[in-house]
């Protein structure tokens, strides 16, 4: 029998629960719901795995995260609350990662790279000419398939072996000797996960947040956009689809996100009946720009960012306009020719803490070098090296700023990524 599977036992406890109540002459269905319902064994968890490393948060960062740790050797799980991976690029729809390049030569590549390759040769879509410096920043952005690209991570996934658990997320994290205990649900399930590193990828740091880490969140958040097509049929990687400013919205809770779905879908509806126009495509769920930060052991400030300053400890480069959308619009500030800035590992530790990690858009950053350093293909460059940091720390029992920064570059390296030069 599978030490994991309580099944068995949970049938027999019902059973004589049920025959115990019936003896006793009281409502089967009611009281064998109270006994369930107050019993430690109703309290434990259902599925106990232990891992080596726990991705939380299957988006943009994650699931390049995880797919790194699989592919370094280490046994990974990887927790996702939505149905499908790729989060804002997929679920969000913004199906159109930025920036790979800069100034006439690829800046970011490695596994990110080797997702949006594979799903736009199979899509038979076009790649724009990293040689050419654009006009305009997103000219050179990806147009890719957004279901091509979650089916395709799923993939990459599976072969590198990790485990996906879709519509669950963590409920408490505690401290252990050798890394944390997480107890996590989803609908009819409960599941105790036991690692030795944690990487935070759910856009938010929700992780770190119940870790008890200090983040920051703006009053005013930027507007999140819900996106949708009128009129025509939505041609996925050919064209781009409608957006609409959900003001306020906030990826911080399944209330902020539920108020913001509705709050976008209310306006949408609004807008189909003022047009006239025929709903052809619409996201499951709003994309969200901005909420919590972690207080990093390095905060990148927009003066690093607009100066290219590279840090002791980068691990990527990033390469995006200042973009801070506020309630009239964006105005992207583009960076000076020649600069590329660069993402320290030590930004994506939250301070003082051990064997915990995190990458994409929650990193720490000010308000504005957040605006440019939250983009796709940063994302993505951040995950792998966040991948790669906590395999290696966990084969060590170490925590992953205590990773000799040589090997984190000689692994990256090995699996395709591209590495500031550091002076
Ligand atoms: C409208 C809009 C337009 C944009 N335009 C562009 C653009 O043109 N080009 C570009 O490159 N970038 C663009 N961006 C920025 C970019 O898309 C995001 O900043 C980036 O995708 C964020 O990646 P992430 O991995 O941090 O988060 P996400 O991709 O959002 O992934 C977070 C994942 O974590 C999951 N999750 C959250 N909480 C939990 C939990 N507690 N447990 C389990 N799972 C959880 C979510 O379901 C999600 O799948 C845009 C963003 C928005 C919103």
């Amino acid at each position: 029998m599978n030490p994991n599977d309580k099944s068995t036992d949970r049938r027999d406890f019902l059973q004589q629960s049920i025959l115990g109540t019936a003896g006793a002459g009281l409502a089967i269905a009611s009281t064998s719901h109270v006994e369930a319902a107050t019993s430690p064994e109703a309290k434990a968890p259902e599925l106990v795995d232990e891992v080596d490393v726990l991705v939380v948060g299957g988006g943009t960062a994650g699931a390049i995260a995880a797919i790194q740790a699989g592919r370094a050797g280490a046994k990974t799980l990887l927790l996702e609350r939505n149905a499908q991976l790729g989060g804002t690029m997929t679920t969000g729809g913004v199906a159109f990662p930025g920036l790979f390049d800069a100034w006439g030569k690829q800046v970011i590549a490695g596994i990110g790279w080797e997702l949006v390759k594979e799903s736009v040769e199979l899509d038979g879509g076009k790649f724009p000419d990293f040689a050419k410096v654009p006009q305009r920043h997103w000219h050179n952005q990806v147009h890719i398939n957004q279901f091509l690209y979650a089916l395709l991570a799923e993939e990459k996934c599976s072969e590198a072996g990790v485990k996906i658990a879709y519509y669950e997320f963590p409920q408490s994290v505690e401290k252990t000797e050798t890394g944390w205990q997480v107890d996590c649900v989803g609908f009819g399930t409960k599941r105790r996960v036991v690692c030795k590193q944690i990487i935070d990828c759910t856009g938010g740091a929700e992780v770190v947040g119940l870790m008890g880490y200090e983040r920051l969140r703006e009053d005013e958040r930027q507007p999140g956009s819900f996106l949708f097509k009128l009129d025509t049929a939505h041609n996925p990687a050919e064209n781009q689809l409608h957006r609409l400013y959900v003001h306020g919205a906030d990826s911080t809770n399944s209330r902020t996100v539920t108020e913001a779905n509705l709050t976008g879908r209310k306006s949408i509806l609004a807008k189909v009946r003022a047009s006239n126009q025929r709903l052809m495509h619409l996201q499951p769920e709003t994309g969200f720009r901005e909420s919590y930060r972690i207080v990093g052991e390095t905060m990148i400030t927009v003066n690093d960012y607009i100066s290219g300053r590279v840090f002791d400890d980068a691990i990527s480069y990033a390469f995006y306009p200042v973009d801070l959308h506020t309630k009239s619009g964006v105005k992207p500030k583009p960076l000076k020719p020649g600069t590329v800035p660069t993402i320290p590992l030590s930004s994506l530790i939250p301070k003082g803490s051990q064997n915990v990690i995190v990458a994409g858009r929650c990193l720490s950053s000010d308000r504005l070098a957040n605006s440019g350093l939250r983009v796709q293909a940063s994302c993505m460059g951040m995950g792998q090296a966040a991948g790669v940091a906590a395999a290696l720390a966990a084969k060590s029992g170490s925590t992953p700023s205590q990773v000799p920064l040589a090997s984190i570059h000689d692994m990256l390296r090995e699996h395709g990524a591209i590495i500031p030069e550091i002076a």
